[in-house]
């Protein structure tokens, strides 16, 4: 198939367009570089482009024949998206409405959005399987709860078929350690204990010790890139047949704050100081998947289920790319 990779240059898309052309399809990469970086685009066409531009985005699913979108070019940082909702709004919703009427008007079918878990808020029972209320805590959520349904209305009037697919905390790094997590500002756990590993941070802090948890600190389910891949490649197959997919993608299973640091210290064999602080605001104690699903219907399987697998491709990406990519 030939694939338009919005986001194509940031961590995940760059690692699913690795894995679209490593499994014979052909993936085309469409961003406007504001986050990604154009070195991490493998095997693909790049244009440059931004969501906003209907005129741009018909003329690219036109031009190239594309069978089908995925969709990777959302902002991600759930402060930042409390302070400026509209800056969420605008390019989490609008933009993914501005591809879908450019997708309807070339007559492009087949659509594949990351989602989040974060559509579930603060879930009152763990784990968390897709039938679970949606109520999301933040714009960031809510925006992405919002393409959902306009995905979902979008399908139901017969104009595109879909895989939402919800991450729980997307990580490590993929093929061959070469594509790995070069946020800017980083806000995400691993890379920032890596920096800490590195000297290239005074030290980590650990956000709340006083959760109702084993050792008192959040518990995140890890998923690893290549794995979220593998899901997105399995269900982009999956719409030939079926035009609505919502999945959970996660390992079921969690580990605290300390653990992941424990972790870290453990593959990259140094020590570094860790500083408890207070919670940050919004942090549900514990979020881990019911990915039953998935695994059922997709024939899912994850390879690197293990935190101390996936901390060490994480480690390898940061050594051999120790101050990010340089474009
Ligand atoms: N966290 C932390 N210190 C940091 C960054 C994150 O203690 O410097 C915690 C955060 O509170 C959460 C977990 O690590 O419980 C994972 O956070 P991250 O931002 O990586 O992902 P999220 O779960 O928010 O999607």
């Amino acid at each position: 198939m030939k694939v338009l990779v919005c986001g194509g240059s940031g961590y995940i898309g760059s690692n699913m367009t690795a894995t679209l052309a490593e499994n014979g399809h052909e993936p085309f990469v469409y961003d406007n570089l504001s986050k990604g970086h154009v070195s991490a685009v493998k095997d693909a066409q790049f244009i440059k482009g931004d969501l906003a531009d209907y005129e741009l985005l018909v003329k690219t699913l036109k031009e190239n024949e594309i069978d089908a979108v995925m969709h990777f070019a959302a902002f991600i940082e759930v402060g930042e998206s409390v302070a400026e909702p509209l800056k969420y709004y605008h390019n989490n919703v609008s933009n993914t409405q501005t591809v879908l009427a450019a997708m309807e008007t070339v007559g492009v079918g087949k659509f594949v959005f990351s989602s989040t878990a974060a559509v579930y808020g603060m879930p009152n029972q763990i784990p968390i399987n897709e039938d679970m209320p949606k109520d999301p805590i933040n714009p960031y959520g809510q925006t992405k709860w919002a393409s959902e349904r306009m995905l979902h209305w979008q399908c139901n009037a017969g104009k595109v078929r879909y895989a939402a697919l919800r991450y729980f905390n997307a990580c490590g790094a993929g093929h061959d350690c070469t594509l790995g997590e070069d946020h800017s500002p980083e806000s995400h756990l691993i890379p920032l204990i890596i920096q800490a590993a590195m000297g290239k941070r005074e030290d980590i802090k650990i956000f709340g010790t006083d959760y109702p948890t084993k050792d008192g600190t959040c518990i995140r389910d890890y998923i690893h890139v290549e794995d979220l891949c593998s899901a997105h490649l399995l269900a982009l197959e999956k719409l030939e047949k079926e035009k609505e997919l919502v999945y959970n993608l996660g390992n079921g299973k969690g580990y605290s704050v300390r653990e992941v640091i424990e972790t870290v210290k453990k593959v990259s064999g140094k020590n570094f100081k860790v500083v408890e602080t207070q919670r940050r605001p919004g942090d549900p104690p514990v979020l881990t998947s019911d990915a039953s699903r998935a695994i059922s219907e997709l024939g899912w399987k994850t390879k690197l289920a293990d935190i101390e697998k996936i901390v060490e491709t994480a480690w390898q990406w940061h050594n051999k790319y120790p101050n990010g990519y340089q474009d």
